[in-house]
């Protein structure tokens, strides 16, 4: 048995990371300002897209995307039951009704014949999720949705590429780099979008409603009596988490690159492995997966997730439940009447799913040591 503690994930930050956070403390301006703007400038070079808005969390980025695209009572937004919550949260906290579009089976993504059944005239906003850092079908959805926006949750896609393209190129899309994702801010997120008046109203709503912020008021010459335009949050990010982002940033291709050989060396050294079952990758488009988990679902019979994943605790493995069906949460079950049985795929898995650990910091020496835990758990040890 392991005699040290792996945890499921662990950010990758070096030294040259914690300089740079040093670096914004020592100058003298430590929230908003120039690491933002570079930050900001990596994520378009990365994406594709023609701007980028830094923000304090995707959570902050989905919030105020219900408030720029009006959306509020009377209104229903498409995503998926199998997310992180919080996107379901904004969404009823803004009044509107999600609407819980089923997943595919063995990708955990939501297909445009799921979407196709959930659109109505009262439909205004599609929220798909590219799970685990796997695309969804952009193309498809896109075609689904005609005229109703599509925002991709990119939350697990920083470095997920479709068709050749980064997603969310030519598209509109929310990252998090909250501190368990590939590149991580400890707590923080992103717009990105090639629409210049949705990127400025993002800006606007993440200081205040005020036309400019307070760097561009110091440094940019802009008038320092900004008038508040509409009323807006406070979600902007730091600059010492945009500095401590922007190192990972710049070594995506690195971190992504190492996550794969680990995946792909977890598919092999599963394969023959019975009672667990791995995700499957979308057919029918070439993709590039940005490998943010590795997911496996618990089919056994012996045992069921949650004693595998303490089992695997207790042998010092640590694991991840990425994600529990939101309909299938208190609120949404007792206050907004989700029904378990209306969603067969997403609850098969929201019952079975388990992270394994995948993180840039793990050896092959950490990942024989989960293969064992697996296979003697699964054996009934
Ligand atoms: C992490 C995550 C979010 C929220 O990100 P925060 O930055 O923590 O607000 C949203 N959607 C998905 C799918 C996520 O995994």
């Amino acid at each position: 048995m392991r005699e040290e503690f792996l945890p499921f994930t662990r950010p990758d930050i070096r030294e040259s990371d914690i300089e740079a956070v040093v670096a914004v403390l020592r100058s003298g301006w430590i929230t908003n300002g120039p690491k933002n703007a570079e930050f900001e400038d990596e994520l378009c070079r990365i994406t594709g897209n023609k701007y980028a808005v830094a923000l304090s969390s995707a959570t902050a980025g989905m919030h105020i995307l219900m408030k720029v695209l009006g959306i509020g009572p009377g209104d229903e937004v498409i995503t998926p039951s199998l997310t992180w919550v919080s996107t379901v949260n904004m969404i009823v906290l803004s009044g509107a009704t999600p609407v819980f579009a089923e997943i595919d089976r063995d990708t955990l993504m939501i297909t445009p014949e799921s979407v196709n059944k959930c659109i109505t005239p009262k439909t205004k906003l599609i929220i798909p999720v590219h799970y685990a850092g796997a695309p969804f079908d952009i193309d498809g959805i896109r075609a689904a949705a005609g005229n109703i926006p599509v925002v991709d949750d990119a939350a697990h896609a920083l470095g997920t590429f479709y068709k050749g393209r980064h997603v969310c190129a030519d598209g509109t899309g929310i990252f998090s780099f909250h501190a368990i994702k590939n590149v991580t801010t400890a707590e923080g997120g992103a717009v990105v979008t090639d629409d210049e008046e949705l990127a400025m109203k993002f800006r606007s709503w993440k200081f205040h409603g005020l036309g400019v912020d307070a760097f561009d008021r110091a440094n940019r010459g802009r008038a320092p009596q900004a008038e508040v335009i509409s009323p807006g949050f406070k979600y902007n990010l730091t600059d010492m988490q945009a500095a401590l982002g922007l190192g990972q940033l710049k070594r995506l291709k690195e971190i992504n690159t190492y996550r794969e050989t680990l995946a792909l060396r977890y598919r092999e050294l599963l394969k023959d492995v019975s009672g667990i079952e791995p995700l499957r990758d979308p057919e029918g488009y070439d993709l590039k997966h940005a490998w943010h988990l590795f997911i496996v679902r618990v089919v056994s019979d012996k045992i069921t997730r949650s004693e595998f994943m303490d089992k695997l605790k207790s042998r010092n493995i640590g694991s991840g439940l990425h994600f529990t069906a939101a309909h299938l949460q208190k609120f949404y079950r007792e206050d907004m009447g989700f029904k378990r049985g209306s969603l067969p795929n997403t609850e098969f898995n929201s019952d079975r799913i388990c992270s394994l650990p995948l993180f840039s910091g793990m050896t092959f020496q950490d990942q024989d040591d989960v293969i064992m835990g697996v296979k003697d758990v699964l054996k009934g040890n």
